[in-house]
């Protein structure tokens, strides 16, 4: 089994244990819509530290390469940075 797929077993076994809850709204955009979030890893060395996103919201991620392994690069806070070209980015995705 792949370092991933091990994250991602962890993370549904933590979520039906109760030890992680899956939050009402996607943690970026905040859409109540985007159900099912997708559990996004900052990285599987850590595999309970994960951001619930929306489809819109990974896919965004993973094609501005935000999705960097690097242990101190924090996803939510580059994107927070760059809310602006976010936002934009976002309702393209959306439409
Ligand atoms: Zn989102
Ligand atoms: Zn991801």
């Amino acid at each position: 089994m792949s370092t991933k797929q091990q994250a991602q077993k962890l993370v549904h076994k933590a979520v039906k244990e109760n030890v992680l809850s899956i939050p009402n709204n996607c943690e970026l955009c905040n859409r109540q819509d985007g159900f099912p979030l997708i559990a996004h890893h900052y990285c599987y060395d850590y595999p309970l530290k994960v951001l619930w996103i929306c489809k819109s919201c990974h896919k965004l991620i993973h094609l501005n390469n935000l999705d960097t392994w690097s242990n101190s690069f924090s996803i939510r806070d580059a994107l927070l940075k760059k809310n602006k070209n976010f936002k934009k980015n976002y309702k393209k995705y959306n439409e």
